[in-house]
């Protein structure tokens, strides 16, 4: 019967993926990847027989055709697998339209889980909440990261995980300290499962000067999460206001 599979793959060390994920990669009539190229890379690191499979490109610019296309193969009782590039479709990535049209049309849709880069960076961050908040990319613009970020401040006993691009780091910093405060903890989730994986965390007023402080320290790929702050009990102050009030002091004469 028709069926489509999530198939989590590895975020950069090609070993972290499931047994389970490699079966049935082995055993779909389809894969619809977003890179063919990285697909194939990962298919032949593991020696999934692929002769009988073929590969569909499913991106950001083709994901309505491509899921016409899947639909289609399902109602002729094939079976596909969706992969993302890196870890788990659908977060920050493409396939959430294909989904939710496949689940619309009763095909059935099995997740098969496996990597993913927020997940891994908090549970190597140390960072204590009952809480946390996956908000992925922020936008581009400054003015409006600092609006999205400035929403979020209200967010108390909850950790904020970032995805950001290697470009951005410092300027997505710099706003989160204008809107955060310097001293909130930011931790860097850096190149996990690579080669130069890094986890540092810090004041984020101390968080420009780490950065800049090795020019690797600004390379590969970043999960950003910041420390969850309490909720100022009524009539206290809060951090940021003893901040702007230590500053005040300072300058005021
Ligand atoms: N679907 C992926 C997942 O499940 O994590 C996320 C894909 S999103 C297009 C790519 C972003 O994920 C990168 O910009 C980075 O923020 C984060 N990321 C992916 N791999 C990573 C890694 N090995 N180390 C740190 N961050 C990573």
């Amino acid at each position: 019967k028709g069926t489509l599979y999530v198939v989590g793959t590895p975020i950069g060390n090609l070993r972290d993926i499931s047994l389970r994920a490699l079966e049935v990669l082995a055993a779909v009539d389809y894969i619809a990847a977003e890179h063919i190229q990285s697909a194939q890379k990962l298919l032949a690191a593991h020696a999934v027989p692929t002769a009988y499979t073929q590969l569909i490109a499913l991106h950001q610019h083709n994901e309505v055709q491509s899921a016409d296309k899947i639909i289609a193969l399902l109602a002729a009782n094939q079976t596909v697998a969706i992969i993302a590039d890196a870890g788990t479709p659908t977060i920050s990535d493409p396939g959430a339209l294909l989904i939710q049209r496949v689940r619309a049309q009763r095909f059935p849709v099995i997740p098969v889980p496996g990597a993913n880069a927020a997940l891994c960076a908090l549970s190597a961050s140390g960072l204590i909440a009952p809480h946390f908040l996956f908000y992925g990319f922020l936008p581009t613009k400054s003015g409006e990261r600092q609006r999205k970020l400035a929403d979020l401040k209200t967010l108390y006993a909850c950790i904020l995980v970032f995805y950001e691009a290697p470009h951005r780091v410092l300027e997505c910093v710099a706003d989160m300290t204008t809107v955060f405060g310097s001293a909130r903890e930011i931790t860097f989730a850096r190149e996990l499962t690579k080669l130069f994986e890094t986890v540092h965390s810090c004041a984020l007023g101390d968080a420009l000067d780490w950065l800049q402080a090795d020019k690797n320290h600004l390379r590969g790929e970043f999960v950003l999460l910041l420390a969850p702050e309490e909720k100022p009990e009524q009539g206290e102050i809060s951090p940021q206001a003893v901040q702007t009030l230590a500053i005040l002091q300072k300058t005021l004469p």
